[in-house]
């Protein structure tokens, strides 16, 4: 999904771990929901079956309490999806904190990377190479060249690399993918 903010900036919905986006509870079910994790833990049964349904009940109840939220990263605008027919609007006070959303973990955050290259490109695609990352990760060493998209292999290599490398030494990347014609060329994730 995407809407519009009243400045312009178009807000979209469509991947995760979003930067501007973040969920609410109210106080009037926060313990409720800490209630039923500490009976996943402690009450459900020992198969794995019994797990699983604790686990889901959890992310059932997660689903019903937490209130979507979005923040323009343009005026800084915050949204709350309160199951209206439409999203509640607030404008902030000069000055505005545009990340509010952000993880909290802050630059230690996990992102991640994705690059792709095709020989042979789809019509609506504009460039042979694509480059995606996500970091809150700041003062990175490594230039893009590409900008997020490539005509050429060896430089969205060369950039792939040398990012995750910046990116792994700093410990704030989860997983990293770089295909070439559908073939995994390298792939990265963290451990659990
Ligand atoms: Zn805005």
């Amino acid at each position: 999904m995407n809407f519009r903010c009243e400045c312009g900036q178009r807000i979209h919905d469509t991947t995760d771990y979003l930067s501007y986006k973040g969920y609410l509870i109210s106080d009037q079910d926060q313990f409720d929901l800490l209630d039923e994790i500490d009976d996943a833990i402690e009450k459900s049964g020992p198969s794995s079956t019994d797990k699983e349904e604790a686990a889901m009940r959890i992310r059932s109840l997660i689903g019903t309490l937490f209130k979507t939220v979005y923040q323009c990263s343009n005026c800084g605008n915050f949204f709350i999806d309160n199951n209206h027919p439409r999203l509640e609007m607030f404008r902030g006070v000069n000055p505005v904190n545009r990340n509010l959303l952000m993880s909290a973990l802050g630059d230690k955050w996990k992102g991640f990377i994705f690059a792709e290259w095709k020989d042979k490109i789809p019509d609506w695609q504009t460039s042979n190479g694509i480059l995606y990352n996500e970091t809150n990760a700041s003062s990175l060493t490594v230039r893009l060249d590409g900008n997020g998209k490539y005509s050429a292999w060896e430089t969205l290599e060369q950039d792939y690399y040398k990012l995750f490398n910046e990116l792994k030494n700093k410990n704030a990347i989860r997983y990293s993918h770089l295909k070439k014609n559908n073939t995994v060329i390298h792939s990265w994730s963290l451990k659990k």
